[in-house]
């Protein structure tokens, strides 16, 4: 039986299941608690805890927020409190991309209204959203097959995105009372040396953990993230990335293939990580006295 799963996207983001019905599922498939780490957004956060209590599921609220080292980094923060400004401002620069895109596929002739896709499908609107547009319109197979064809990089509907420096984000994370944890250590295609700078760069700039666990990563992979989060005394983590029908290969808890088996005894130190993280942030004392 899995345990927990700490990483998971709902239509707050890119999703396509509720926070609420994303909750029911993991009470189902028996898991003690999910975090839900949508991107750039902690909208999610009220009805998944809600649904939490319900369904008897302890629910970490959490974010997804993908940051600029070279290559796109992705850092999550558990138990994020207050979105300070800097970090609610992507958003905004989300929306204004997305406007863009919107604009494109609308000069192209194709029924694509913004305004509409928000009323659909909220404020976190992402590329996976216009995917699922394409599909509908008959353009593409999947979602998968309409960024291999329209919304991946060099592609006709291809427009970045502004997004936020690695250390700021991780700086922002922290002092938004967020647990910053490195995701998906192996997206970044690093060898060990390279994937040490980056870890030693985010460790400068408050980083508390390493996702060790993820949908896809085999045995060795998983042994070796782990002795690296002991090495550098990070926390360890770990998730499946679960977004419903706009990754229908990624299952809640079990990951793609089964592999995935997250131990319910990590949530504790992360628990206890962002606690020592909220005394900090509103504690009045000084920090040293001369008493
Ligand atoms: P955006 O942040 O709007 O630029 O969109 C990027 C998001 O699209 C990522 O965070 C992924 O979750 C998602 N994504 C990237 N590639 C794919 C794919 N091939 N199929 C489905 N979703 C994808
Ligand atoms: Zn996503
Ligand atoms: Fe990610
Ligand atoms: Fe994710």
């Amino acid at each position: 039986m899995r345990e927990i799963d700490l990483h998971v996207h709902t239509t707050a983001s890119d999703g396509t299941c509720t926070p609420r019905e994303t909750v029911r599922r993991a009470s189902e498939l028996g898991l003690r608690g999910i975090a839900i780490t949508d991107h750039d957004t902690v909208s999610g956060h009220a009805e998944a805890l809600s649904a939490g209590m319900d369904y008897g599921v302890e629910v970490v609220p959490g974010i997804e927020v993908s940051t600029r080292y070279g290559v796109s980094v992705h850092i999550l923060g558990y138990y994020i409190e207050n979105l300070i400004p800097l970090l609610d401002n992507l958003v905004n620069d989300r929306d204004r991309r997305n406007e863009q895109v919107a604009a494109l596929m609308a000069a192209d002739g194709l029924p694509v209204d913004y305004a509409r896709m928000k009323e659909r499908f909220g404020k976190a609107i992402g590329r996976p959203h216009f995917g699922r547009i394409l599909v509908e319109l008959g353009l593409a197979e999947s979602v998968n097959d309409a960024f291999n064809r329209y919304l991946g990089k060099g592609q006709r509907y291809f427009i970045p995105r502004r997004t936020i420096e690695i250390g700021p984000a991780v700086e922002g994370i922290a002092l938004s009372g967020g647990v910053p944890v490195l995701a998906h250590p192996f997206q970044y295609k690093k060898n060990d040396g390279e994937l040490r700078e980056l870890i030693d760069c985010c460790m400068d700039h408050g980083l508390r953990g390493i996702e060790c666990r993820y949908s896809g990563y085999d045995h060795d992979q998983v042994r070796y993230l782990e002795s690296l989060a002991e090495e550098y005394g990070l926390l360890k983590t770990g998730g499946s990335d679960f977004h419903g029908d706009n990754k229908p290969y990624i299952s809640l808890g079990t990951g793609m293939s089964g592999e995935l088996d997250v131990p319910c005894a990590w949530l504790e130190p992360l628990r206890e990580e962002a606690e020592k993280l909220h005394r900090r942030l509103v504690s009045q004392e000084p920090s040293s006295s001369a008493e």
